[in-house]
């Protein structure tokens, strides 16, 4: 696929279904059978959704948008999303196009650095012990590499070696939690599964160093060695709307960031927001999106209080915002290469790698970001959100077809978002139709 792909399809949100579907299948030339899994048709085949899980009895279904508009790093990306909310689409769109009239994102990633953990009992003095797992430690990363020679020949593997000494919680032994954690370049993978093989395999050697016992040994989903960074610089003048200045609208979404800066309540809902357009992505492409959402709220309290994982400010007549979390992601592994919607998802995307994909990921974290903030800061979330909320109000009221929008529409004229107020409307306009002739077959 040529680089001259662009994200910016204007129009794209009032084409129907179909019709979007044929742009992209020019754009990025799809054949029939990734047309049909982009559609949601055959995407994942029972039998295959039986060899993935347990008591499989079927597949569950979800809405596949693309947000459009964004540019990291100077160039364009269509974004599969994955999401049953309504408003998150739009809003990752909507923020992107802003930001790409001021000159995109800026985004980086650090190398695939995760952390196995090791947990040493009964080893007797802690300051010998963890001397011994130090001066040892060529030889465990020996080992380690043992367990995968085809990550070292990547370029990957096993880097290095740290002991943690933490205080004991409370209980009759009273012994400090003697960690040890071994860092892995995982390169192109996620890599939870060969770090568990390389945690199990290095355990009996930690044993020996220390002559301790050792129990758990699993990765840790805080991956704080493999931050991803997006940051956005939007003039002020661009964000006048709802007919506010745009000194306004940048001072709202500031307080906003004080706000949740200082509060952790507010901080949660911050940060969902951010964690809307990141699970989406996750989602379509097929990334473990529980451990994504676990190490970024880790990382968010690292400071010993829950902090969001954006923060805004003014600057030199800009609005500057930026993001830093945990991406543990992958280009291979887990359900990748096996589930079939993943591997189009992944084809839109044209990332060359997982640290470009984690820089997108952060992208379209700090663009949904945006979209909440600056509604938040000046009019309020609901004008927005209801108006798009409204259509799922009038399909769950029983709406179908053409009338879906015109209930959604006069839900929202009504001020009154509620399934009882769709049924009303709903039941009106099926008296206002004409009456069709019904025949009778049979009774
Ligand atoms: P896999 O074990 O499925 O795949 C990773 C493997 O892909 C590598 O070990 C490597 O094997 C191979 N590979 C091929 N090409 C590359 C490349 N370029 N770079 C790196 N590896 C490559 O997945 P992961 O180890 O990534 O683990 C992710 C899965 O583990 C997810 O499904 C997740 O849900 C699950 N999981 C998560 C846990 C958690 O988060 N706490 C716990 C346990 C599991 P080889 O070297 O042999 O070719």
């Amino acid at each position: 696929m040529s680089d001259t792909v662009t994200s910016r399809l204007s129009g794209f949100h009032k084409l129907p279904m179909e019709e979007r579907l044929a742009q992209i299948g020019r754009m990025f030339r799809l054949s029939d059978e990734e047309l049909e899994q982009l559609r949601g048709v055959g995407t994942l085949e029972p039998v295959l959704a039986n060899q993935m899980i347990e008591n499989a009895v079927g597949i569950f279904s979800l809405p596949l948008g693309l947000g459009l508009n964004l540019n990291v790093n100077g160039r364009d990306y269509i974004v599969p999303m994955a999401v049953e909310e309504p408003s998150v689409v739009a809003a990752v769109s909507f923020a992107s196009k802003i930001v790409r009239e001021s000159g995109g994102f800026v985004a980086e990633a650090d190398e695939s650095m995760m952390i196995g953990q090791v947990q040493v009992s009964n080893y007797g003095d802690p300051t010998l012990a963890s001397e011994r797992i130090l001066d040892a430690k060529e030889e465990i990363l020996a080992l380690a590499n043992s367990f995968h020679p085809a990550m070292v020949a990547r370029g990957g593997g096993a880097r290095d070696v740290e002991v943690r000494l933490l205080p004991a919680p409370e209980g009759p032994r009273g012994e400090p939690l003697l960690i040890v954690h071994i860092l892995i370049d995982t390169q192109e993978a996620m890599g939870a599964n060969l770090i568990n093989t390389v945690a199990e395999g290095v355990a009996p050697l930690i044993e020996q160093v220390t002559g301790g016992r050792v129990y758990l040994r699993i990765l840790s989903n805080l991956s704080d060695k493999r931050l991803a960074r997006a940051t956005c610089r939007i003039p002020l003048s661009m964000l006048a709307d709802f007919d506010l200045p745009g000194e306004t609208i940048a001072e709202g979404i500031a307080q906003a960031s004080r706000f949740a800066e200082a509060d952790p309540y507010r901080a949660a809902t911050h940060n969902k927001g951010v964690m809307n357009g990141i699970d989406a992505v996750a989602i379509a492409t097929g990334q473990d999106w529980r451990s994504i959402e676990a190490g970024a709220h880790a990382f968010a309290c690292r400071g010993g209080q829950y902090r969001p994982l954006s923060t805004w400010y003014l600057e030199e007549g800009h609005l500057v915002g930026r993001i830093e979390l945990p991406l543990a992601l992958g280009t291979v592994g887990g359900p990748i290469k096996v589930h079939p919607g993943v591997q189009v998802a992944l084809k839109l995307l044209r990332v060359s790698g997982v640290r470009e994909l984690s820089m997108v990921f952060a992208a379209v974290g700090l663009a949904q970001n945006f979209a909440a903030l600056r509604a938040l800061g000046s009019v309020g979330i609901q004008k927005g959100h209801m108006a798009m909320h409204a259509r799922s109000v009038a399909v769950t009221a029983g709406a179908r077809g053409g009338d879906v929008e015109k209930v959604a529409n006069l839900l929202v004229k009504a001020g009154h978002v509620k399934v009882e107020k769709a049924k009303e409307i709903l039941a009106s306009l099926i008296l206002e139709k004409p009456a069709v002739a019904v025949t009778i077959t049979n009774g």
